[in-house]
């Protein structure tokens, strides 16, 4: 049995025993279940995986794209694959989250329903779009790297990629040594990835006990419009830039895919998944490491497509609830601000609410109605990450194949890069 299998039937188990803690009543505050094994066992499992996760992230990044930048060899291509990565990532964000409104909007969601919330929700900073750009240049690497700041890190490792060029012949030994470092790094992905199954399990067990069914209830309309569009956007929209781009097969990208979209569901973390991301599009899609090491986590910073499917089902929604009028302007807005805010904000879980406040703020809507979607936004949060980590893979397969860095009998392999166990 394959590793994805096994992973797949974690995720069912865990939806099993999750909706068994949750549906009897078993999982409360106080209860053996919650304290031994939902906020117990399956927490610590978790979160030593997601860690486990993080640990890989910075390291990775550096080295691969370290030997990415070595392997491309010239600024013009480097140049290029950013430009047109830069131009898909925001392509494929702007049409999400327009599709997303409209949606919405036909749907009428939000209207009729009762304001009251008790949930609170105080808006955390989002950093200025200045800040932003400012910042990727770090005044201090190694602070980038600590804090796991990605852009920067991206940029700091470039910087040694072509300085190593620049050196030439004396560089050679650590550029060989880059390569070596970065195959161990892969090695360590494959481990950690060993242990997915039970890590998923758990995971997903403990987000499903503590789900609030009564609160998926009152919010079906939000819920299932928000759902339906991004599997719209997932299985159409992503599919077809993906073959109109590329020409590649749509339905072996969804078959090599899953592995990353269930880490991508079960951490809510675009940039913890940056590992088994990068590991499927080059392993298993046939992606060269030179654009992959570019494309995987630049998109894990700055594209967010199911994020800002979110913003915009959430606009129309909280707009219809307090009876605002948003106009076409202000639907321009929050098109505008949503892809903005996604370039500045890390894929990290819940981050999708930070960006929100952002728009909401920006077209007057009120802030605190954010509370009236807190209670699904953990679900819906799992959801919109699998969706921005198959975008990031999307086009890193677009962008290989229009440079021709993308060796076509891997893609259609389908047992390419299969981990065993
Ligand atoms: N969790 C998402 C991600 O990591 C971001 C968000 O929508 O909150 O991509």
């Amino acid at each position: 049995m394959n590793l994805t299998m096994k992973v797949l039937i974690g995720m069912g188990l865990g939806v099993v025993i999750g909706l068994l803690f949750n549906l009897t009543g078993l999982n409360t505050p106080e209860s053996f279940v919650n304290v031994y094994l939902v906020d117990g066992l399956f927490f610590i499992v978790g979160k030593m995986f997601v860690n486990a996760l993080k640990m890989l992230v910075v390291p990775l990044v550096f080295f691969s794209l370290i030997c990415g930048v070595c392997g491309i060899g010239n600024l013009n291509t480097l140049g290029r694959v950013g430009i047109k990565s830069f131009a898909l990532y925001m392509m494929t964000t702007a049409i999400a989250i327009a599709a997303a409104i409209g949606i919405a909007a036909s749907a009428g969601i939000g209207k009729g329903i009762d304001r009251a919330s008790d949930a609170i929700f105080s808006a955390s900073e989002a950093p200025a779009l200045s800040e932003v750009i400012i910042n990727i240049i770090p005044s201090n690497p190694i602070d980038a790297m600590a804090n796991g700041a990605m852009l920067p890190v991206i940029f700091f490792s470039i910087l040694v990629g072509i300085s190593m060029l620049m050196v030439g012949h004396k560089a050679r030994s650590f550029i060989e040594g880059a390569e070596i470092a970065n195959e161990i790094m892969m090695k360590m992905v494959t481990i950690v990835m060993a242990v997915a199954p039970y890590a998923v399990f758990a995971l997903i067990a403990r987000a499903v006990a503590d789900l609030g069914l009564d609160l998926l209830g009152q919010l079906a309309g939000y819920v299932a419009v928000l759902a339906g569009a991004l599997m719209l956007h997932l299985f159409v929209t992503l599919m077809a830039v993906l073959k109109v781009f590329s020409g590649l097969s749509p339905t072996m990208f969804m078959r090599k895919m899953r592995n990353a979209q269930v880490f991508a569901f079960s951490t809510s973390s675009s940039n913890a998944t940056i590992p088994v991301t990068l590991r499927t599009v080059t392993a298993r899609m046939g992606a060269d490491n030179s654009v992959a090491s570019f494309t995987v986590p630049f998109g894990a910073t700055i594209n967010m497509d199911g994020t800002a499917i979110m913003q915009g089902v959430a606009t129309v929604f909280i707009a219809n609830v307090y009876g605002v009028e948003i106009g076409t302007t202000g639907y321009l807005t929050v098109i505008l601000m949503s892809v903005l805010a996604s370039i500045g904000t890390a894929g990290v879980p819940g981050v999708g609410l930070i960006m929100l406040s952002m728009v909401f703020a920006q077209v007057g809507l009120p802030v605190e109605g954010i509370g009236l979607i807190l209670g699904v936004d953990r679900l819906m949060d799992m959801i919109r990450t699998a969706v921005n980590v198959s975008g990031d893979a999307a086009v890193t397969a677009i962008v290989a194949k229009s440079e021709g860095k993308l060796d076509l009998e891997v893609y259609k392999d389908s047992q390419a890069g299969v981990l065993d166990d």
